[in-house]
């Protein structure tokens, strides 16, 4: 029984680590942006609501990112635990999956913060802008996320912090180097994977 989230700037390398931890505790990682880029591929209603929030850098409305996060969390392999990236985002969300995890009678065992300057992650996204070609990986448009991060996802650090959540990891070094550092982290909280991974 593992529930984590993921907060970092865009960057920092949450999705990468995000796949690493949930294989590690055999849970699912939950990426609300893949979610929205697999709806955009496919033109679903949702994707087609949700891109040009997307292309702009700015956050989809909570009412849409609530939903889908409400319907994911329902399915069966999220039961025993899971570990969500990129969610919850603003403090709208924060009630909503507070309300929903009430519901279930669960809570969030650890928030893993991964921190990382921001030159450093300008530069890791505009290379994965020329790998991957995201459409909101343009230098303007990372600009434009950060500052919205700024804005709306940073005063979520307080709000789980002043609930003794928050385990603060750096994101600089090789892949190995970080995941390894979360699993110290998570170790020194009592969260171990149920199979030693490192
Ligand atoms: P990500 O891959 O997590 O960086 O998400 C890519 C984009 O999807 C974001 O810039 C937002 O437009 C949208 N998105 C992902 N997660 C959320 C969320 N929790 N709330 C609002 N928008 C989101």
């Amino acid at each position: 029984m593992t529930r984590l989230l993921l907060i970092g700037p865009p960057g920092a390398g949450k999705g990468t680590q995000a796949t690493e931890l949930a294989e590690a505790f055999g849970i699912p990682a939950i990426s609300t942006g893949d979610i929205f880029r697999y709806n955009v591929k496919n033109e679903t209603p949702l994707g087609l609501q949700a891109k040009a929030f997307m292309d702009a850098g700015e956050y989809v409305p909570d009412s849409l990112t609530n939903a889908i996060v409400e319907d994911r969390l329902q399915e069966a392999d999220a039961a025993p635990g899971f570990l969500l990236d990129g969610y919850p985002r603003t403090t709208d969300q924060v009630a909503e999956l507070d309300r929903l995890l009430q519901a279930s009678g669960t809570a969030l065992d650890v928030v893993v913060l991964i921190v990382a300057d921001t030159d450093e992650v300008v530069s890791r996204l505009l290379k994965r802008a020329a790998e991957q070609g995201r459409a909101d990986d343009t230098a303007d448009v990372i600009r434009h996320r950060l500052a919205v991060y700024e804005e709306q996802t940073a005063p979520l650090i307080d709000v789980y912090s002043a609930r003794g959540l928050v385990v603060t990891v750096d994101g600089l070094g090789a892949v190995a180097t970080v995941t390894g550092r979360i699993l110290d982290a998570l170790a020194e909280r009592g969260l171990r994977p149920p199979v030693a991974s490192k």
